[in-house]
Protein backbone atom coordinates (compact mmCIF):
# COMPACT_ATOMS: atom_id res chain seq x y z
CA UNK A 1 0.00 0.00 0.00
CA UNK A 2 1.26 3.19 -0.56
CA UNK A 3 1.01 5.88 1.91
CA UNK A 4 1.88 10.01 1.62
CA UNK A 5 3.90 11.41 4.61
CA UNK A 6 4.26 15.21 4.99
CA UNK A 7 6.76 16.32 7.55
CA UNK A 8 6.48 20.41 8.46
CA UNK A 9 9.43 21.72 9.36
CA UNK A 10 10.41 25.57 10.31
CA UNK A 11 11.97 26.23 6.79
CA UNK A 12 10.29 23.40 4.57
CA UNK A 13 7.64 21.07 4.07
CA UNK A 14 8.33 18.12 2.57
CA UNK A 15 6.18 15.23 1.18
CA UNK A 16 7.23 11.51 -0.08
CA UNK A 17 4.98 8.83 -1.31
CA UNK A 18 6.28 5.76 0.51
CA UNK A 19 5.65 2.06 -0.10
CA UNK A 20 5.79 -1.34 1.77
CA UNK A 21 9.11 -1.16 1.39
CA UNK A 22 9.81 2.24 3.32
CA UNK A 23 11.21 3.38 0.26
CA UNK A 24 10.24 7.16 -0.42
CA UNK A 25 9.04 8.50 -3.77
CA UNK A 26 8.02 11.03 -5.82
CA UNK A 27 9.39 13.77 -3.13
CA UNK A 28 8.35 17.51 -3.20
CA UNK A 29 10.10 20.47 -0.59
CA UNK A 30 8.68 23.65 -0.53
CA UNK A 31 8.98 26.44 2.08
CA UNK A 32 6.96 26.61 5.12
CA UNK A 33 4.63 29.64 4.96
CA UNK A 34 4.50 32.44 7.34
CA UNK A 35 0.50 31.43 8.59
CA UNK A 36 -1.20 28.98 9.72
CA UNK A 37 -3.89 29.24 7.11
CA UNK A 38 -1.01 29.58 4.76
CA UNK A 39 0.75 26.96 5.91
CA UNK A 40 -2.27 23.87 5.51
CA UNK A 41 -3.02 25.45 2.08
CA UNK A 42 0.41 24.52 0.94
CA UNK A 43 0.15 21.23 2.76
CA UNK A 44 -3.28 20.67 1.05
CA UNK A 45 -1.94 21.76 -2.31
CA UNK A 46 1.15 18.98 -2.05
CA UNK A 47 -0.60 16.38 -1.08
CA UNK A 48 -3.21 16.85 -3.93
CA UNK A 49 0.08 16.97 -6.13
CA UNK A 50 1.06 13.81 -4.31
CA UNK A 51 -2.48 12.23 -4.98
CA UNK A 52 -1.70 12.23 -8.61
CA UNK A 53 1.03 9.73 -8.30
CA UNK A 54 -1.07 7.61 -5.54
CA UNK A 55 -4.74 8.41 -5.79
CA UNK A 56 -6.94 8.04 -2.22
CA UNK A 57 -3.73 6.73 -0.84
CA UNK A 58 -3.92 8.10 3.30
CA UNK A 59 -2.22 10.81 4.67
CA UNK A 60 -0.28 11.34 8.17
CA UNK A 61 1.46 14.56 8.99
CA UNK A 62 4.43 15.40 11.13
CA UNK A 63 4.41 18.58 12.14
CA UNK A 64 6.87 20.99 14.39
CA UNK A 65 5.83 22.35 17.60
CA UNK A 66 3.84 21.33 21.13
CA UNK A 67 0.41 19.85 20.09
CA UNK A 68 -2.72 19.59 22.59
CA UNK A 69 -5.02 17.41 22.68
CA UNK A 70 -7.63 19.98 21.37
CA UNK A 71 -5.24 19.55 17.98
CA UNK A 72 -4.20 23.23 18.23
CA UNK A 73 -0.37 23.63 18.02
CA UNK A 74 1.90 26.32 19.72
CA UNK A 75 5.31 26.67 17.39
CA UNK A 76 7.98 29.52 18.18
CA UNK A 77 9.69 28.84 14.69
CA UNK A 78 6.45 28.96 12.76
CA UNK A 79 4.98 31.83 14.87
CA UNK A 80 1.90 29.95 15.79
CA UNK A 81 0.35 30.29 19.81
CA UNK A 82 -2.67 27.90 20.26
CA UNK A 83 -3.54 27.44 16.28
CA UNK A 84 -6.06 25.09 15.54
CA UNK A 85 -4.06 23.33 12.79
CA UNK A 86 -5.92 20.00 13.43
CA UNK A 87 -9.80 21.54 12.30
CA UNK A 88 -7.77 23.49 10.04
CA UNK A 89 -6.53 20.40 8.17
CA UNK A 90 -9.61 18.68 8.19
CA UNK A 91 -11.86 21.62 7.32
CA UNK A 92 -9.31 21.50 3.89
CA UNK A 93 -8.99 17.66 3.16
CA UNK A 94 -12.91 17.66 4.10
CA UNK A 95 -11.58 14.51 6.47
CA UNK A 96 -9.42 13.80 9.60
CA UNK A 97 -6.03 13.89 8.90
CA UNK A 98 -3.95 12.71 11.63
CA UNK A 99 -1.10 14.68 12.69
CA UNK A 100 1.29 14.73 15.66
CA UNK A 101 4.14 16.53 17.06
CA UNK A 102 7.77 15.60 14.73
CA UNK A 103 9.75 14.49 17.96
CA UNK A 104 6.75 11.62 18.46
CA UNK A 105 6.01 11.14 14.38
CA UNK A 106 10.29 10.23 14.67
CA UNK A 107 10.13 8.08 17.79
CA UNK A 108 7.21 6.35 16.45
CA UNK A 109 8.79 5.51 13.02
CA UNK A 110 11.85 4.27 14.98
CA UNK A 111 9.12 1.84 16.95
CA UNK A 112 6.97 0.87 14.51
CA UNK A 113 10.43 0.11 11.87
CA UNK A 114 13.20 1.00 13.01
CA UNK A 115 15.70 0.62 15.66
CA UNK A 116 13.19 0.43 18.45
CA UNK A 117 11.12 -1.90 16.43
CA UNK A 118 9.39 -4.12 19.21
CA UNK A 119 11.00 -3.06 22.27
CA UNK A 120 8.74 -2.58 25.42
CA UNK A 121 10.78 0.22 26.50
CA UNK A 122 12.96 2.31 24.06
CA UNK A 123 14.45 5.83 23.51
CA UNK A 124 15.07 8.24 21.00
CA UNK A 125 17.60 10.70 20.83
CA UNK A 126 17.72 13.22 18.50
CA UNK A 127 20.99 15.46 18.37
CA UNK A 128 20.37 18.40 16.61
CA UNK A 129 19.68 21.89 16.80
CA UNK A 130 18.40 20.69 19.94
CA UNK A 131 17.44 17.38 21.69
CA UNK A 132 14.21 16.32 20.52
CA UNK A 133 12.93 12.22 20.97
CA UNK A 134 10.93 11.15 23.56
CA UNK A 135 10.52 7.27 25.04
CA UNK A 136 8.53 4.54 24.34
CA UNK A 137 6.83 2.84 27.52
CA UNK A 138 4.78 -0.54 27.26
CA UNK A 139 5.08 -0.32 24.08
CA UNK A 140 3.77 2.74 23.33
CA UNK A 141 4.96 6.60 23.28
CA UNK A 142 5.03 7.99 26.67
CA UNK A 143 2.94 11.07 26.75
CA UNK A 144 1.97 13.13 29.93
CA UNK A 145 -1.09 15.15 30.75
CA UNK A 146 -3.87 15.91 27.58
CA UNK A 147 -1.91 13.93 25.62
CA UNK A 148 1.51 16.40 25.72
CA UNK A 149 4.55 14.86 24.99
CA UNK A 150 8.06 15.51 27.23
CA UNK A 151 10.50 17.41 25.79
CA UNK A 152 13.73 15.62 27.23
CA UNK A 153 16.07 18.33 25.67
CA UNK A 154 14.79 20.67 28.40
CA UNK A 155 16.01 18.64 31.22
CA UNK A 156 18.54 20.23 33.40
CA UNK A 157 21.71 18.85 33.64
CA UNK A 158 23.86 22.30 34.71
CA UNK A 159 22.71 24.36 37.80
CA UNK A 160 21.92 28.00 37.11
CA UNK A 161 23.81 27.05 33.65
CA UNK A 162 23.34 28.68 30.23
CA UNK A 163 19.40 30.15 29.56
CA UNK A 164 17.42 28.68 27.02
CA UNK A 165 14.71 29.07 24.91
CA UNK A 166 12.24 27.29 27.05
CA UNK A 167 12.55 29.82 29.97
CA UNK A 168 14.90 27.68 32.13
CA UNK A 169 18.21 27.58 32.71
CA UNK A 170 20.93 24.93 32.32
CA UNK A 171 19.12 22.42 29.49
CA UNK A 172 20.64 19.50 28.63
CA UNK A 173 20.37 20.50 25.03
CA UNK A 174 22.20 23.56 25.87
CA UNK A 175 24.88 21.54 26.29
CA UNK A 176 24.33 18.33 24.33
CA UNK A 177 23.24 19.12 21.27
CA UNK A 178 24.72 19.37 17.90
CA UNK A 179 24.66 23.01 18.17
CA UNK A 180 26.45 23.00 21.38
CA UNK A 181 29.08 20.82 19.80
CA UNK A 182 29.41 23.42 17.40
CA UNK A 183 30.14 25.86 19.63
CA UNK A 184 32.63 24.29 21.77
CA UNK A 185 34.61 23.34 18.39
CA UNK A 186 34.92 26.39 17.11
CA UNK A 187 36.99 27.67 15.23
CA UNK A 188 36.87 23.87 14.09
CA UNK A 189 33.55 23.16 12.59
CA UNK A 190 32.06 20.35 13.86
CA UNK A 191 32.77 17.90 10.90
CA UNK A 192 36.38 18.76 10.76
CA UNK A 193 36.30 17.78 14.91
CA UNK A 194 34.47 14.45 14.20
CA UNK A 195 37.36 13.70 11.08
CA UNK A 196 39.91 13.91 13.46
CA UNK A 197 38.04 12.18 16.12
CA UNK A 198 37.44 9.58 13.81
CA UNK A 199 41.32 9.44 12.56
CA UNK A 200 42.11 8.75 16.43
CA UNK A 201 43.49 12.17 17.23
CA UNK A 202 42.49 12.56 20.99
CA UNK A 203 40.08 15.85 21.45
CA UNK A 204 38.98 17.05 25.02
CA UNK A 205 36.59 19.01 23.16
CA UNK A 206 34.89 15.68 21.97
CA UNK A 207 35.85 13.96 25.11
CA UNK A 208 34.02 16.79 27.13
CA UNK A 209 30.76 16.53 24.21
CA UNK A 210 30.34 13.05 24.91
CA UNK A 211 30.31 13.49 28.46
CA UNK A 212 27.69 16.05 28.61
CA UNK A 213 25.49 13.50 26.21
CA UNK A 214 26.30 11.04 28.88
CA UNK A 215 25.01 12.52 31.97
CA UNK A 216 21.52 13.13 30.59
CA UNK A 217 21.55 9.48 29.34
CA UNK A 218 22.50 8.54 32.78
CA UNK A 219 19.32 10.31 34.16
CA UNK A 220 17.07 8.72 31.32
CA UNK A 221 18.37 5.19 32.29
CA UNK A 222 17.73 5.82 35.60
CA UNK A 223 14.16 6.65 35.20
CA UNK A 224 13.04 4.24 32.16
CA UNK A 225 15.78 1.17 32.40
CA UNK A 226 15.27 1.31 28.69
CA UNK A 227 16.52 -2.12 26.29
CA UNK A 228 17.57 0.39 23.54
CA UNK A 229 18.61 3.90 23.21
CA UNK A 230 18.10 4.99 19.47
CA UNK A 231 20.40 7.76 18.89
CA UNK A 232 19.61 10.04 15.81
CA UNK A 233 19.32 13.31 14.46
CA UNK A 234 21.81 15.80 12.22
CA UNK A 235 24.81 14.53 13.86
CA UNK A 236 24.20 10.95 13.44
CA UNK A 237 25.07 11.81 10.08
CA UNK A 238 28.94 12.05 11.26
CA UNK A 239 28.95 8.36 11.40
CA UNK A 240 29.52 5.51 13.82
CA UNK A 241 31.83 7.25 15.63
CA UNK A 242 29.35 9.73 17.06
CA UNK A 243 27.20 6.02 18.67
CA UNK A 244 30.25 4.24 19.70
CA UNK A 245 32.07 7.34 21.57
CA UNK A 246 28.42 7.16 23.42
CA UNK A 247 28.26 3.79 23.83
CA UNK A 248 31.89 3.47 25.17
CA UNK A 249 30.69 6.40 27.63
CA UNK A 250 27.48 4.97 28.74
CA UNK A 251 28.88 1.42 29.19
CA UNK A 252 31.22 3.06 31.97
CA UNK A 253 28.39 4.55 33.77
CA UNK A 254 27.19 2.79 37.49
CA UNK A 255 23.56 3.32 35.46
CA UNK A 256 24.77 0.95 33.05
CA UNK A 257 26.79 -1.54 35.21
CA UNK A 258 24.53 -1.67 38.16
CA UNK A 259 21.22 -1.13 36.60
CA UNK A 260 20.97 -1.18 33.33
CA UNK A 261 23.47 -3.85 31.97
CA UNK A 262 20.65 -4.76 29.28
CA UNK A 263 20.74 -1.53 27.66
CA UNK A 264 21.77 -1.58 24.09
CA UNK A 265 23.14 1.74 22.54
CA UNK A 266 22.40 1.94 18.82
CA UNK A 267 22.18 4.39 15.69
CA UNK A 268 18.61 5.05 14.79
CA UNK A 269 17.30 4.15 11.59
CA UNK A 270 15.72 7.27 10.05
CA UNK A 271 17.97 10.10 9.68
CA UNK A 272 16.77 13.21 6.59
CA UNK A 273 13.50 10.70 6.52
CA UNK A 274 12.39 10.84 10.06
CA UNK A 275 10.04 13.13 9.82
CA UNK A 276 8.00 11.54 6.34
CA UNK A 277 8.54 7.95 7.85
CA UNK A 278 7.10 9.30 11.16
CA UNK A 279 3.95 10.35 9.57
CA UNK A 280 3.52 7.53 7.28
CA UNK A 281 3.78 5.34 10.47
CA UNK A 282 0.97 7.41 12.20
CA UNK A 283 -0.79 7.29 8.98
CA UNK A 284 -0.77 3.58 9.02
CA UNK A 285 -1.40 3.21 13.16
CA UNK A 286 -4.67 5.13 12.14
CA UNK A 287 -6.14 2.99 9.72
ZN1 LIG B 1 15.15 24.37 27.89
Amino acid sequence: MKIIGVDVGGTQIKTGVVQGNLEVFHRDERPTPGTAQDIVNRVHEMVRDAWRHAPGAPVGISFAGTWDNEGCVTANQLGLKKAPVKRMLDEAFGISIPVENDAVCALMAEHRYGALKGTETGILLTLGTGIGGGVIVHGQPLRGHQGLHGELGHMITHIDGHACGCGQKGCWEQYAAARALGIMAAPMSTKELVDRVRDGHKSDVWQQYIKEVTIGIQSLMMIFMPEVIAIGGGLSNAGEIVVSSIREAVENTSAFKTYCPFTRVVPAQFRNDAGIIGAVALAEGNL
